[in-house]
């Protein structure tokens, strides 16, 4: 089946990591009135290559939905081909299109909210701001039920922690979010956390687990309730490419955690 496919306004694009080559789009759909979709959906974007040939990608929205607006997070790859179409968009004067379909992909927060964990590498951070975006709405009620949310960001460089002003300052403003980037390749004068993002989310299991009284490695749930039926008091949601995606769901699995309670999406 022919998929509808959208005429997409570049309205804003900003550089957020020269070192990086990541931008921050936005982007109207000028003949939806509404574009809805849930947090941490991707959209398919669709564009010809040199040679003619229809390409299709998929990037994550950065945003929760809002009007007929949304938001996308993309860094160049080094000979891409859509990443760099992307990128070079030209930003003056605005109006530059793409066409895109979607919303697509099951990569959504847990209903209702648990205490979460939110991992993410590079532009993993696109559907991570999504969530944080719909769970504590700048205009509206609160959606968190006052759930820990967590959000384990990694990456090599200082210059390349994406949004790093907007988690701070939400962290700042919700006492239950919990901002924790963290550098590879610190510099002797970054003074916040470093290595991998795997050992930190391990050090937050292993803190919450002994702050609640529960026992690690979590004991397996019931066989007799089906798996629909199974329901976790925390749950992670993975985000970037294949290495980190599988190494972190291998800590957390070694800690007893269910595959219902790990969600992932992996951009390679
Ligand atoms: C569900 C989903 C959501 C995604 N969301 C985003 C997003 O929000 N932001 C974003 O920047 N990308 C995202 N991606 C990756 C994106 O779809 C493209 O793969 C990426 O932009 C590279 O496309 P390209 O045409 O430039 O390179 P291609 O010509 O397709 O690939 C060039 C080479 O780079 C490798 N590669 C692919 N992606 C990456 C990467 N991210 N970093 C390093 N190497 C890579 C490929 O394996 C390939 O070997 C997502 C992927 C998926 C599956």
């Amino acid at each position: 089946m022919e998929r509808e496919l959208y005429t997409a306004r570049l309205a804003r694009k900003d550089c957020i990591s020269e070192q990086a080559q990541c931008y921050h789009f936005e982007f109207v759909l000028d003949q939806l009135e509404r574009f809805p979709f849930t947090a941490g959906q991707f959209v398919s974007a669709v564009a010809n290559d040199a040679n003619g040939k229809q390409q299709t990608r998929a990037y994550s929205l950065a945003s929760a939905a809002h009007g007929n607006r949304f938001d996308l997070c993309v860094n160049r790859v080094e000979e891409g081909f859509f990443s760099n179409h992307l990128a070079d968009l030209p930003d003056l004067p605005i109006g530059a299109t793409i066409q895109v379909h979607g919303p697509h992909g099951h990569f959504i927060l847990q209903d209702p909210v648990t205490d979460s964990i939110l991992v993410a590498t590079g532009t993993g951070v696109a559907p991570m701001r999504g969530y944080t975006q719909w769970l504590f709405p700048a205009d509206g009620p609160d959606r968190s039920n006052g759930k820990d949310i967590w959000l384990v960001y990694g990456t090599r460089y200082e210059s390349d922690i994406y949004y790093q002003e907007e988690f701070e300052a939400l962290a700042r403003r919700k006492p239950n979010f919990h901002y924790l980037p963290t550098l590879s390749r610190a510099q002797e004068s970054w003074t916040g956390l470093r290595g991998y993002v795997q050992d930190h989310v391990a050090r937050i299991v292993e803190e919450r687990a002994a702050r609640l009284g529960l026992p690690l490695p979590q004991p397996a749930p019931d066989p007799s309730i089906p798996r629909n039926e199974l329901r976790f008091d925390i749950c992670a949601y993975i985000c970037g490419l294949n290495e980190m995606v599988a190494s972190t769901r291998e800590r957390l699995s070694a800690f007893g955690w269910h595959r219902k309670q790990i969600v992932f999406e992996r951009y390679d």
